[in-house]
């Protein structure tokens, strides 16, 4: 979980360091963060899950380190942990590569390389162990020889890693291209026995952070004061944002020539594939007794959204749909692989996940022919004011025609 002060995890670049058992990865990692992020041992697998950590690093700015379980590992759990290494990929901004500078790759890492090449995914290669060769080579863009042990070369890692991570992440705005400077948003947080105490969660807390950006005025307001406080304005607000689970209320109130959306479908803009999700919001008016849904959740320990994804939205899937489907709930980084079986996915808006995550599932459920959506637009459509509540987009609003 994120102290108050720092960059959530979903806003970090983040950089995965990959490598075989015996090269010096772990060292590396610690070497590179300046601290003892991973235990270090001389026994070959000590790193038997991935290991996170948050640092600055400049000029690039939060990157959030991943030391990964070694690639070659062997037997049932040693197979296990490569897997947790390759499935880091699916968040990976950068690859660093670690190898001994005495020896060949291998085909471990081959391999490996081969599918950071295929995902377009920029790459380092550290060949470590340097300081025991007899004469150390000229590094180049993509290739360090660096030594975990003496310091060699770990600055000139930490530099080329900012310049290749420059770029890595596309820049999306979350609400700010929304607004003009002068502009008034509306923000809708109902605060209910779920709502988590004497904060706002994530989503919200950053939609206020674009709001200011644009320079316009964020008017924060719960869903029993939403009229009054419209009443107030001189003059109606540019844009109404409302947690989704207020959304048939909100809709309600707010006229209909006034721009309405919610923070989670802002999200799903900002972190994933808008149309798609969408799109996938159809597959709620199929759905039968029995079909297994997925409602999945980014965050990795409390949920800060409450009970919308547990309780309420499939409430509101019996309610509106008359069926009784077999959901199925995970959260944090425990997004199944094989969806297969699955009728539909709906997603939370993912704010604590990167984007590459985000999108990383979005195309496993794509690429299995199962429909995904996301709770906003299925709370939205549920309750017959998705077109309202996608108009702002419309790109998006055109595929509802
Ligand atoms: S449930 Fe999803 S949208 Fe809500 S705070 Fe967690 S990751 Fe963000």
């Amino acid at each position: 979980m994120s102290g108050l002060n720092e960059t959530p995890s979903g806003e970090r670049v983040h950089i995965a360091f990959f490598g075989r058992r015996n090269a010096g990865k772990s060292s590396l990692v610690n070497a590179f963060t300046g601290q003892a992020l991973s235990i270090v041992s001389p026994v070959e697998g000590t790193t038997t899950d991935p290991v996170y950590k948050s640092m600055e690093l400049l000029p690039l700015g939060p990157v959030q380190i991943i030391d990964t379980p070694g690639i070659d590992d062997v037997g049932e759990l040693g197979a296990l942990r490569v897997e947790k290494a390759r499935q880091v990929l699916d968040r990976t901004d950068l690859a660093i590569l670690v190898a001994d500078a005495a020896e060949p790759l291998g085909p471990a890492m081959e391999a490996l390389r081969e599918q950071i090449r295929d995902r377009k995914l920029p790459c380092l290669l550290a060949w470590n162990k340097a300081d025991l060769l007899p004469a150390v080579p000229e590094g180049t863009d993509e290739a360090l020889w660096v030594s975990a042990k003496t310091g060699l070369h770990i600055t000139e890692l930490k530099e080329a890693a900012a310049r290749a991570a420059i770029g890595a992440v596309e820049e999306r705005p979350l609400v700010s291209d929304l607004l003009e400077p002068g502009d008034t948003a509306v923000l809708v947080v109902p605060i209910d026995k779920a709502a988590p105490k004497g904060r706002l969660i994530l989503p919200q807390q950053q939609t206020i952070r674009d709001v200011l950006e644009a320079g316009a005025s964020a008017l924060v307001c719960r869903d029993t004061e939403l009229a009054q406080t419209l009443e107030k304005l001189a003059e109606p607000p540019k844009l109404v944002i409302t947690d989704s689970q207020a959304f048939a209320q909100v809709a309600g109130i707010v006229p209909p020539a006034v721009s309405l959306t919610s923070f989670s479908i802002l999200m799903a803009r900002y972190k994933g594939d808008l149309p798609l999700t969408v799109a996938g919001v159809r597959a709620v008016d199929r759905l039968k007794d029995g079909d297994r849904v997925l409602i999945a959740e980014g965050c990795t320990h409390h949920r800060q959204c409450g009970d919308i994804g547990t309780g309420k939205l499939p409430c509101l899937i019996r309610a509106k749909r008359g069926v009784e489907p077999d959901f199925t709930f995970c959260s944090g980084r425990k997004f199944p692989a094989d969806l297969s079986g699955y009728a539909m996915v709906i997603h939370c808006g993912g704010c604590t996940l990167g984007p590459r995550e985000m999108a990383s599932r979005q195309r496993a459920a794509r690429d299995q022919g199962v429909p995904i959506t996301n709770y906003g637009i299925l709370i939205a459509y549920l309750n017959g004011i998705l077109p309202h509540a996608v108009a702002p987009f419309p790109d998006v609003a055109a595929l509802l025609g």
